[in-house]
């Protein structure tokens, strides 16, 4: 089935931006994108007035735990949650996700395995949900960070193992937690965690079958270790140095800033029933963090953007959030839109399937009311989000009810 967006705004994720630009959309994929006089419409084709809206590409979000609901102590919650509740959950924040104009996340660390249930639901179409690519559990050391969400594994040959169980179960990605962390009580985020050696093995593996990493790390040395180890990003990158930083652009390799997880948790009041270890170390790093980020911007690592969604009081929906941050600490807006769909799907490896509005790429796209290039928050707006789509159809907004209604009368 064909369908055209008129009369729109078009960023199309490759830089350029096109006034009064056409879409044409035929079954699963663009098949035009251009000014008005540029793509020829049929006759009968059903079409969508974009006149004040903007499209975009489907947002991506490059680390989500979709396991974790935002709320005060996410660890003593996953202890004492029954697991099929979590799923549940699970599912209800993937909905929001996609609802906020996110059509594809990476969740980089799930308690369980059931996250592969909730993947292989979405791309049936059983439920409503971002596109998924997951980590299965984090790969992290005994006592290390994220073990809530993790598999402990010691030593070259237990993580080669703890690699294969993950591929195993459906991993399309493999996440190494390289240093302390902010929500393990006991770690500190300036401290490495796994040595070079095991996460060479991991990542050897990783690369062996084939699949991204992702490593988590705050300090500077695990960074380093993970660069020289393989990864292709470096989560959080808070404690960012310049040798660290070097070697990032050196080796092309990925910041996700997650400029959001630090910033809800340090902005939490002392009721607020984060646990106090927490709150103290994201206060003493939110400073930092957002000079790490300016460093990176300023010497051209590549940046792709994820919210650590789930994180206290960081909610799935509320993803855009982060672009917002972004554009706080002096990225453009149309860089901070890059970051979030075409950057973000080439550090995915999706490239060629999606984060731009390209003929012969997935139809995903977010129509706005309004011009995010001079405001980048209306994208948190859910009430101006005016469509969602997903692989040609519209899932979510406005459009999605109308297009609803168009197919129950026929
Ligand atoms: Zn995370």
């Amino acid at each position: 089935m064909s369908m055209a967006i008129r009369n729109v705004r078009i960023i199309d994720g490759l830089g350029q931006t096109i006034e009064r630009g056409t879409l044409l959309v035929n079954g699963d994929r663009f098949v035009a994108v251009g000014g008005e006089r540029d793509v020829r419409v049929r006759r009968g084709t059903p079409t969508v007035d974009g006149r004040g809206l903007t499209a975009l590409p489907g947002l991506i979000d490059c680390h989500v735990h979709l396991c974790l609901g935002g709320d005060a102590d996410v660890v003593g919650t996953i202890r004492d949650e029954e697991p099929a509740l979590t799923l549940l959950k699970a599912s209800r924040f993937a909905r929001l996700t996609l609802t906020a104009g996110v059509t594809t996340v990476r969740d980089v660390g799930a308690r369980d395995h059931q996250i592969f249930a909730l993947k292989q639901a979405q791309s049936a179409g059983l439920v409503p949900g971002p596109r998924i690519l997951a980590a299965g559990l984090a790969i992290c050391m005994t006592g290390g960070h994220a073990r809530f969400i993790g598999r402990e594994a010691d030593g070259p040959e237990e993580i080669l193992r703890a690699v294969r169980e993950q591929l195993a179960a459906g991993a399309d990605v493999i996440k190494f937690i390289a240093s302390g962390g902010v929500l393990t009580p006991g770690t500190s985020p300036d401290r490495p965690q796994l040595t070079q050696d095991e996460l060479a093995a991991g990542m050897d593996e990783a690369r062996r079958a084939g699949r991204r990493v992702a490593a988590h790390a705050h300090g500077a040395e695990g960074m380093k270790n993970a660069i020289r180890a393989g990864a292709h990003s470096i989560e959080h990158a808070t404690l960012l140095d310049d040798e660290a930083g070097e070697l990032m652009r050196a080796h092309g390799v990925f910041m996700v800033p997650t400029l959001s997880a630090l910033a809800t948790t340090a902005a939490c009041g002392p009721t607020c029933g984060v646990p106090e270890s927490a709150v103290t170390k994201a206060r003493s790093m939110k400073a930092r963090h957002e000079a790490s980020f300016k460093q990176a911007l300023r010497s051209g690592i590549p940046i792709a953007m994820g919210t650590d969604a789930g994180t206290p009081f960081n909610y799935h929906g509320d993803n855009a959030q982060e672009l917002t941050r972004m554009v706080a600490l002096g990225m453009s807006q149309m860089e901070a839109i890059l970051s979030a769909t075409a950057s973000a799907a080439e550090l995915l490896g999706i490239r060629e399937l999606v984060g731009t509005l390209e003929p012969g790429k997935l139809a995903d796209l977010v129509l706005v009311d309004g011009n995010p290039l001079k405001r980048i928050e209306i994208l948190q707006d859910r009430s101006r989000i005016a469509g969602v789509m997903q692989a040609g159809r519209f899932v979510s907004g406005p459009l999605a009810d109308s297009q609803q209604a168009a197919g129950s009368k026929q």
